[in-house]
């Protein structure tokens, strides 16, 4: 299977296998293009124009939520596909629910809402990832949901916003969890430690927060501010 995946609404054609060729040749590598170009078709080109992340903080809830009703995997939390976590996200939600079962020592209803704190912890991991990377999207439309159901939508970019939603705002956990990763992968780039943390973490071994283990934290910082401190001496 090969996936050619777009940004910010600039979707590759999907009529045809030629123009979605002749797309690639401008739009991607030679290397890609020339895989494109020597591949057999022998399926119909298949769009998917749903790329989003989605999640229903069920945690918050507690004990209202409702008795013997159970979210799991993308049911309970979405994650942008171009990221490829959702199949390991949705495996470790069932062996928790499993995990949970085979305790024996809670009664059948409550399973639900027990179930949802370690599942959400669960889907934080793949959340952080996911959403981080998506607020650098110039184009980007958050629509959220608080306690009483109010929904609200948020919008930046394009050439229009014809129904004047407000411009969203960086969480400031997010601002810095996008310079954090800059500045990682340039230390990753010179330690071997570092970029197999990374690779462990890229590959879902291991919780993201491997790379934040103090020391990481101390070299990573320790590089910024030097950084910062040779620009603003020149
Ligand atoms: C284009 C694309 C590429 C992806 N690539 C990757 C990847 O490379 N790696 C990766 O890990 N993840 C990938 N994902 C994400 C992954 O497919 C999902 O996260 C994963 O399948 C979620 O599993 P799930 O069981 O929660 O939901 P699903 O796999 O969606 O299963 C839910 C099932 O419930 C059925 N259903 C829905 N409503 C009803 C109903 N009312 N009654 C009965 N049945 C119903 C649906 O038909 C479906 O079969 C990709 C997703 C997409 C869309």
């Amino acid at each position: 299977i090969i996936g050619v995946v777009g940004v910010n609404s600039e979707y590759p054609p999907n009529d045809s296998y030629e123009d979605l060729l002749e797309w690639a040749k401008e739009h991607t590598p030679s290397e890609c293009y020339t895989i494109l170009k020597s591949t057999k078709l022998c399926n119909s080109l298949i769009p998917y124009r749903r790329i989003f992340d989605d999640r229903k903080y069920v945690e918050l809830l507690g004990e209202k939520w409702p008795q013997s009703y159970i979210l799991l995997g993308d049911a309970m939390c979405k994650f942008n596909s171009q990221y490829a976590q959702g199949m390991t996200h949705a495996f470790r939600h069932a062996r928790e629910l499993g995990k949970i079962f085979d305790e024996h020592s809670h009664k059948l209803e409550d399973i639900s809402y027990i179930f949802n704190r370690p599942a959400s912890t669960i889907s934080e991991e793949y959340w952080i990832g996911s959403t981080t990377n998506d607020w650098k999207t110039p184009r980007l439309k958050l629509i959220t949901t608080d306690k009483t159901g109010e929904i609200r939508t948020y919008q930046r970019g394009g050439d229009s916003n014809p129904t004047k939603d407000l411009e969203p705002r960086v969480p400031l956990m997010i601002k810095f969890l996008q310079c954090y990763n800059y500045w990682f992968i340039r230390c990753a780039a010179k330690s071997g430690s570092l970029s197999t943390y990374l690779v462990h973490v890229i590959s879902q071994d291991c919780n993201p927060l491997i790379l934040m283990k103090p020391t990481t934290l101390l070299k990573v910082c320790y590089m910024a501010l030097i950084h910062q401190f040779c620009l603003s001496n020149n």
